[in-house]
């Protein structure tokens, strides 16, 4: 017997929470069986926690979009028991078993090689969050080699700065050199915001309201995880040739912006999915994690929490309250 959530769907409405499940009942459709280690509460999980969204299409359901382990046994010519892997999206924790449990049974196609320099922990420390973060940076980092920009050339946005994906990515931009503008909701955070690297913190009112299709240029890159107005008003004051890394909806999936930086300033704007992301893109994110993650600041920005701790933090995710991450300790 092992604990995981489980979220139903009864009658009476949707429900998450712990329970005791035997491993003759995880899911068939796997052929490699995990003993997780830790897992994360991302935003996704959030959702699926409280059923805000609906994330979570099929019942029951174990949440948990990511986590890190060992295998315990497997079907898949690729993995051996012992091995050390992680899991990112592909649906797991959405429609089909997830992380927040101590035993998951997923397709060996999904699983990533646990990086040698990296422990459970820190791999779920960074967790989605940190891999999606990863992944917006290295999309910039790609454009300004293309284009010739330096770090160090002009100041990089990141929205949602006191969050998940915010807090790792200002780390890894400002450990690659460039000088980082924080975005948030919480000036409270500042302090913490500015050990993480951030050079200068803004309050996040100056880009949540409608704006001018065509702002002060002044960004030559953008992290942004918020969305709406926001990721319009990064666009519209995005330096000539720029680039802007989109991957979240904290303020809203909508984007009321023009096309003006575009057709005037020839920027670009990069659509970032982690989910289904390729696995040689995932490889390589991960593997730029391990080397380049500032230790020091992946513990400040790491919190750990029990699974039974789990459940309360789905709703306080939602709320913008939680800082930087929270890890699961599955360990029993
Ligand atoms: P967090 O909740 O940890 O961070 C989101 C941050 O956004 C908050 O901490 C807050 O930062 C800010 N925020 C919250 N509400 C608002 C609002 N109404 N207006 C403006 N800012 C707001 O979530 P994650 O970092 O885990 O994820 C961030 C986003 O990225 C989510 O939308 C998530 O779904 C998405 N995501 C997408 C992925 C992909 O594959 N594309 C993968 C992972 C995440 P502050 O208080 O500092 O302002």
């Amino acid at each position: 017997m092992f604990q995981a959530l489980l979220i139903t769907k009864p009658e009476s409405g949707y429900r998450c929470e712990l329970a005791q499940l035997d491993e003759a009942q995880l899911p068939a459709s796997g052929d490699v069986t995990v003993r997780v280690d830790y897992s994360t509460i991302n935003y996704k999980d959030g959702l699926a926690i409280t059923g805000r969204s609906p994330v979570v299409r099929s019942f029951p359901m174990v949440p948990g979009i990511d986590f890190a382990g060992a295998v315990t046994h497997s079907d898949h010519p690729r993995w051996k028991a012992g091995d050390r892997v992680l899991l990112n999206g592909f649906g797991v924790g959405e429609t089909h078993w997830g992380g927040l449990s101590q035993m998951a049974r997923v397709k060996g196609d999904w699983l990533v090689a646990l990086p040698e320099t990296l422990s459970e922990r820190e791999a779920m420390s960074l967790g989605t969050a940190g891999y999606t973060a990863m992944l917006c940076v290295q999309a910039l980092q790609k454009h300004w080699a293309e284009a010739g920009v330096a770090a160090g050339s002009g100041e990089v946005l990141v929205t949602g700065a006191g969050g998940g994906v915010g807090s790792v990515a200002i780390s890894l931009l400002a450990g690659l050199g460039h000088t980082v503008v924080a975005s948030t909701g919480r000036p409270q955070e500042a302090d913490y915001l500015r050990s993480l690297g951030a050079a200068s913190v803004i309050d996040r009112a100056e880009l949540s309201a409608p704006g001018k299709p065509l702002q002060k240029e002044r960004w030559i890159g953008v992290v942004d995880s918020v969305g709406s107005h926001t990721l319009a008003n990064a666009c519209a004051s995005t330096r000539y040739g720029g680039a802007v890394a989109a991957c979240g909806l904290a303020q809203g999936m909508d984007l009321p912006a023009s096309v003006a930086p575009f057709i005037l300033r020839g920027i670009t704007l990069y659509g970032i999915d982690s989910v289904m992301a390729p696995m040689a893109r995932r490889e390589a994110a991960w593997d730029a994690l391990a080397k380049t993650i500032h230790r020091e600041q992946l513990a400040a920005i790491t919190k750990e929490i029990s699974l039974a701790d789990a459940l309360a933090a789905g709703p306080e995710i939602l709320a913008g309250q939680v800082r930087g991450r929270l890890v699961v300790n599955l360990k029993a």
